[in-house]
């Protein structure tokens, strides 16, 4: 994309953003095509994925503008159900951006393997055995899957840990070896499962043990993705309300979910209303990545915020968000699904790497576009505005009579399914 400015997008036709994407992003015939097809994802191809197929699910794909990271632009495609959250994200991507944008950054792609071994008749003396032997356990893991090695990654290391140690756990003592593995642009739990599969007899020969599981983890603590954002408080002025009032309002609401798991988990689902949908939308696994979320915000015993929000001595609002990022630009659906292919093109992202921080910048803006409205007039007057037109369709209005009746609820202050479905009586008597 030439620029993640575009505007006056929200106003145009369909059809006209298209046309604008289509351009900037270089789209070929057949991706512009797929884009305008009814059902980009053929009954066949779908058949071809899962199990049981009786047809295909659709999800609005929306457009997140305004996004400057490391001072690239980015046009974010966001596949979501939920009316306001594109709407908030590119607001907030504005506001950003007008303060220098966000800068991120990520680590190595390093994915986890876990191998469960139960039943060694010596703990101490099968963990030895394991290390003793580690080059040998890497070698055979490499050779399981030698592609990835030859791509720059692969098994780099591992640690053994002995769980249940305890004589007062209620639990049998267990064995894990995790192996750590490089899998480059792949989200890789194809190729981690397929070297913890080759690994297991060798490992049950060294521990004598049994092994039973053999999987990857999706903690994936070591697939990290950060991003940050700095705002002078003049940015965040809005109505009524000064920018330091705004601030420390974010600042207040973002202690109430660290200090709050009640709070905590509904701040987290506001920041995976960013994340989810460009996950979604390029092909990758939202399950892996919700998983690992939470279960990294949980890390210190205590459920808790994902981002932290802080005042720095200058006075800006400080965000910033950290979480595993398991995500790939290659394998599993990516590939083969013609929407996520033209989502990786108008991203315009070299390497899972990329991706992720893309992914967390979206987060981070999509937590401070809920904690603004929060602290400022309530969520409800935006988002209500925005889901009027769904109402308005659940109560049966099509065509022109979907924007007329929307309008109407939100004139009258009454956004719900049953005022809609007297409007839309009216208009047929
Ligand atoms: P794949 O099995 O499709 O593996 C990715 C493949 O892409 C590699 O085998 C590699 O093959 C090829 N490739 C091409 N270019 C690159 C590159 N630059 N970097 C890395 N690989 C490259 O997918 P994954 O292993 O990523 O598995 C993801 C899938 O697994 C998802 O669909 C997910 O839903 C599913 N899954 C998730 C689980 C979980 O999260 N708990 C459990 C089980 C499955 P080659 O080198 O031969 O070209």
């Amino acid at each position: 994309m030439n620029t993640s400015r575009i505007p006056g997008f929200y106003n145009m036709t369909v059809e006209e953003r298209r046309k604008i994407l289509a351009e900037q992003a270089g789209f070929t015939k057949e991706e512009t095509a797929h884009l305008s097809q009814a059902n980009p994802l053929s009954l066949d191809t779908a058949d071809n994925m899962i199990e049981n197929v009786i047809g295909t699910y659709q999800l609005p794909l929306g457009l997140g503008l305004n996004f400057l990271i490391n001072g690239k632009e980015y046009v974010v495609p966001m596949a979501i159900e939920e009316p306001s959250v594109v709407a908030s994200a590119s607001y907030i991507a504005k506001l950003v951006r007008n303060a220098g944008g966000f800068t991120t950054e990520a680590t190595d792609r390093i994915m986890i393997g876990q191998i469960q071994v139960v039943g060694c008749s010596d703990f101490d003396l099968a963990k030895k055995a394991l290390l003793r032997e580690k080059d040998m356990l890497l070698e055979g893991a490499n050779a399981a899957y030698p592609s990835i090695v030859a791509r720059g990654g692969g098994a780099q290391d591992l640690e053994v840990r002995i769980l249940n140690d305890d004589s007062g756990s209620k639990y049998g003592q267990m064995l894990v070896l995790h192996l750590y593995i490089n899998t480059c642009d792949a989200m890789g739990a194809n190729i981690i499962n397929t070297m913890v599969e080759a690994l297991a007899p060798v490992v049950e020969d060294l521990t004598k043990g049994k092994v039973y599981l053999r999987i990857l983890s999706n903690l994936a603590d070591r697939c990290m993705a950060r991003a940050k954002c700095v705002i002078p408080p003049e940015l965040l002025a809005s109505g009524d309300y000064s920018g330091e009032e705004v601030r420390d309002g974010v600042v207040h609401a973002y202690e109430f979910a660290a200090s709050d798991p009640y709070r905590a988990v509904t701040h987290n689902k506001g920041i995976m209303n960013g994340i989810d949908p460009i996950v979604i939308a390029t092909g990758n696994d939202w399950r892996a990545v919700e998983a690992g979320a939470h279960a990294y915000a949980a890390r210190f015993g205590k459920y808790s915020s994902m981002t932290d929000w802080y005042a720095d001595d200058e006075g800006n609002l400080v965000g910033e968000l950290e979480l595993p990022m398991s995500v790939g630009t290659v394998g599993g659906s990516i590939r083969v699904h013609p929407i996520s292919q033209i989502a990786h093109k108008m991203l315009g992202v070299e390497s899972a790497q990329e991706l992720a921080q893309v992914i967390v910048s979206v987060g981070l803006a999509q937590n401070l576009g809920a904690l603004k409205a929060l602290v400022t007039d309530g969520i409800q007057k935006g988002h209500m505005a925005l889901h009027s037109r769904s109402v308005a369709m659940a109560a049966g209005a099509k065509g022109e009579l979907i924007d007329i009746i929307a309008e109407q609820l939100i004139n009258e202050k009454e956004i719900r399914v049953g005022k809609a479905k007297e409007l839309v009586a009216k208009t047929k008597r």
